[in-house]
C-alpha cells in the first residue's frame, strides 16, 4: 500500500492535466473560478493532514452545505417530526429538478437537492433572520474550528438569479410543504450556499463526522452523536445528485458534492477527505474529484462494504 503523502501527491499530480468539464456558470460569481485549482486534504483521526495542491484557497461551499444544515434541523427537530417534512428519498433527477415535489407525500424527496434543502433550511429555529444565521454560522464554525464568513457578492449573485429556487420555494408554499415567509428561508439558504471554506476546511469537516461529531483537532463536539448515522445515510443515497447510485457502486464512501467543485466524503472512523477542483461534469460534480475518490476507495480499500468486510488497508501512520 503506497504511503498517504505521496499518493495524494502522484494523484494530483496524475490528474491535474485533467481539462475535462466546464465551471458552473448559473451563478455568475462562480464562473470567475481558476480552473486550474486542485486540492487534495485528508484529516485522519489521529488529528494527522496528508494535502497536496490549491488547500488553502477559499471558495463558497454551495450544496455541502445542506449535509450540515440537514444535522441542525436534526438537532433542532428530532428525527421523526423532520422526517414528515423533508424525506430520504434518492431521485435520480438532477438537483434542481422542479418535477419530482411529492404533492401526495407534502413532502421534497431528500434534503440534498434544492427543494428539501430549502425546506429544511426554512425550518431552523430562531426568532429572526439574524439569529437564525448567526446560529447557522456557529455551526459551521464547530465544523471547521476556525471563523466561517458569508461571501457578500455571491450571495447577492445568488439572490439576483436564483428564480428557480424561488420557483421551487413559491411551488412548495403552494403545496403546503412549507410556510411563510418563503423570503427568509431562500436568503437563509442562499447565504448558507455562500459560506467561504477551503478544501482544508471540509477535510476537517469530513473528519468530524468521520469521529461521531466531535472535530478532531480541536475536541469541540460539532453535532449530537445520534444524529451522525442519518446524515451519512442521505449522503450516501442522496449526496452526488443524479451519480449517488453509481457512487456508492464504484466509490462507497458517504459523501457530498457542491457546484463550487468541492467534494467531501466520510471514512467512518477513519478520516475526512475532501477535493476541490471546479471543472463539473453534466452531473454538477468535480470531474477530477471523481477520479481522486475512485482511486483513493481502491488504494485503500475505504468503500463502505470493503470497511465492513474487514478489507480497509488504511493506516495514516504509512
Ligand atoms: N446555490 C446552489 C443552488 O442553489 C447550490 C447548488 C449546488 O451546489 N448543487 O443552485
Amino acid at each position: 500500500m503506497a504511503q498517504v503523502q505521496a499518493f495524494l501527491e502522484q494523484l494530483h499530480h496524475e490528474f491535474k492535466g485533467i481539462s475535462a468539464g466546464k465551471l458552473a456558470s448559473y451563478i455568475p460569481e462562480l464562473a470567475r473560478a481558476d480552473p486550474d485549482w486542485f486540492g487534495i486534504s485528508m484529516v485522519t483521526l489521529d488529528g494527522r493532514t496528508f494535502e497536496v495542491g490549491d488547500i488553502a484557497q477559499k471558495f463558497t461551499i454551495q450544496s455541502i452545505s445542506k449535509v450540515f444544515v440537514y444535522g441542525m434541523a436534526l438537532e433542532d427537530y428530532g428525527r421523526e417530526k423532520l422526517l414528515k417534512k423533508v424525506g430520504v428519498e434518492p431521485t435520480g433527477d438532477p438537483f434542481n429538478s422542479l418535477i419530482r415535489l411529492d404533492e401526495d407525500s407534502k413532502r421534497p424527496d431528500n434534503p440534498m437537492i434544492n427543494a428539501g434543502a430549502i425546506a429544511t433550511t426554512g425550518l431552523i429555529t430562531g426568532h429572526h433572520p439574524a439569529e437564525r444565521l448567526n446560529r447557522m454560522l456557529t455551526m459551521f464554525q464547530n465544523y471547521v474550528g476556525n471563523e466561517v464568513f458569508v461571501d457578500v457578492s455571491t450571495f447577492i449573485s445568488e439572490r439576483s438569479t436564483g428564480h428557480r429556487n424561488r420557483a421551487m420555494a413559491h411551488l412548495m408554499l403552494n403545496f403546503g410543504m412549507i410556510d411563510q415567509p418563503i423570503e427568509e428561508a431562500l436568503d437563509l439558504y442562499f447565504q448558507q450556499c455562500s459560506v467561504l471554506v477551503t478544501c482544508h476546511d471540509l477535510a476537517v469537516m469530513a473528519a468530524t463526522l468521520a469521529n461521531q461529531g466531535i472535530n478532531p483537532v480541536t475536541g469541540q463536539r460539532a453535532v449530537g452523536a445520534e444524529h451522525v448515522r442519518d446524515i451519512l445515510s442521505v449522503m450516501y443515497t442522496c449526496g452526488m445528485y443524479n451519480f449517488a447510485g453509481e457512487w456508492a457502486f464504484r466509490v462507497g464512501i458517504p459523501a457530498k458534492s457542491g457546484v463550487s467543485g468541492g467534494i467531501l466524503a466520510v471514512v467512518p472512523n477513519q478520516a475526512g477527505i475532501a477535493v476541490f477542483s471546479p471543472l463539473l461534469d453534466h452531473h454538477g460534480n468535480s470531474v477530477r474529484g471523481l477520479r481522486v475518490f475512485e482511486a483513493l476507495a481502491q488504494e485503500y480499500g475505504f468503500h463502505l462494504f470493503d470497511l465492513s468486510l474487514g478489507r480497509c488497508k488504511f493506516t495514516s501512520r504509512d
